[in-house]
């Protein structure tokens, strides 16, 4: 449904994107994940023809947005990270002069009541704008992006400055639409795309350095775990130990605590069976084990570590495979 090939977009001599290729497929929800300044917004406004290209093809439903860009843009619902709505306008006069700029061939009435059951409007319909709540004014702005019925719908960071109970609302909206629009979704947090998204194209620095399905995020996520265990036993030994098992890509002693176990910090390799050959290992050596704890599998370490992955040089991820395979 979305195809972008070799994109590249300089200014002056700067690229803010370079050679950024993708496919997004019908009904698909895609989340585009980056830094600030990775190149989201320029993607989403050459997407939606805001944007001209330096080089390179986007299209949309197999229409060319650089040759084409009206046809394209009326396959298309965009919802920019500030809601492009009138505050001096109620939500039903902005909806129907939505309608009319667009150009809407379906029932008016029929078409706008499904879209005010959908995003949940029907209560505020005639408030000004300017009076409803920055969660009500996001409603507005994603009920205007689907207006037409577009067969792919865009939304900006449309979580920014909601507060938690509005954001839930948003994102469950926003994955609702999933199957009957095509959706992409730019945002910095990584949580929102592990909660909405079928799949995450990571971007950074005008490259893509991940394009991966969620549940194979996840495989990242186990890949390489870092923990801390606190054990029970005689320091150095405990240390030779550890880094004798099988999965332990690497292993130091962090300090003592509570004067009878120190603490160790392990990189494993992926799944769970290195953390049952710890526990083996100290079990048969009668070392306790009174603490075990996840150190880095939050989701800001899994994108740093995709963005690190991408920039290794080659060398290093051999060496570490070496460093991983000599110790088993
Ligand atoms: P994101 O949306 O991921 O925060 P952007 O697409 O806005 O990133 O920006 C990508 C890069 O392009 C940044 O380095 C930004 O400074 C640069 N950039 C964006 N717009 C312009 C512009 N109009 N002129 C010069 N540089 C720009």
């Amino acid at each position: 449904m979305i195809k972008v090939e070799h994109l590249v977009k300089k200014y002056g001599n700067n690229y803010a994107l370079g050679d950024v290729s993708f496919e997004i497929g019908e009904g698909e929800i895609v989340g585009l994940l980056g830094p600030n300044g990775a190149g989201k917004s320029t993607t989403m406004n050459i997407l939606t023809g805001y944007l001209s290209a330096t080089s390179g093809e986007a299209s949309v439903g197999g229409v060319s947005i650089l040759d084409n860009p009206l046809e394209a843009k009326r396959l298309i619902g965009y919802l920019p990270e500030q809601p492009p709505v009138y505050p001096d306008m109620t939500v039903d006069e902005y909806l129907n002069f939505v309608y009319d700029l667009k150009r809407c061939e379906l029932n008016r009435e029929a078409h706008l009541n499904e879209i005010r059951g959908v995003v949940k409007l029907q209560d505020v319909r005639d408030r000004l704008i300017r009076n409803l709540s920055k969660g009500y004014r996001q409603r507005v702005g994603i009920a205007q992006a689907l207006i037409g019925d577009p067969k792919v719908i865009i939304f900006d960071e449309p979580t920014v400055g909601l507060d938690p109970k509005q954001i839930l609302e948003v994102r469950n909206l926003v994955r609702s639409l999933g199957g009957k629009h095509t959706v992409i979704l730019s945002t910095h947090i990584l949580a929102e795309v592990q909660a909405v998204c079928e799949r995450i194209v990571v971007i950074d620095h005008g490259k893509i350095i991940a394009n991966e399905k969620t549940d194979e995020l996840a495989r990242v996520m186990e890949e390489n775990a870092h923990y801390r265990y606190n054990i029970c036993g005689p320091r150095s030994e405990v240390l030779t130990a550890l880094r004798g098992v099988r999965g332990v890509l690497y292993a130091e002693c962090a300090g003592e605590r509570d004067g009878e176990a120190y603490t160790y910090l392990l990189e494993l390799s992926g799944g769970t069976e290195p953390r049952k050959a710890v526990f083996r290992v100290c079990a048969e050596r009668g070392w306790q084990i009174i603490g075990a704890a996840d150190a880095g599998g939050d989701l800001e370490s899994i994108f740093i570590k995709l963005i690190d992955r991408a920039n290794a040089p080659k060398t290093n991820a051999g060496n570490r495979a070496r460093r991983a395979e000599g110790k088993r």
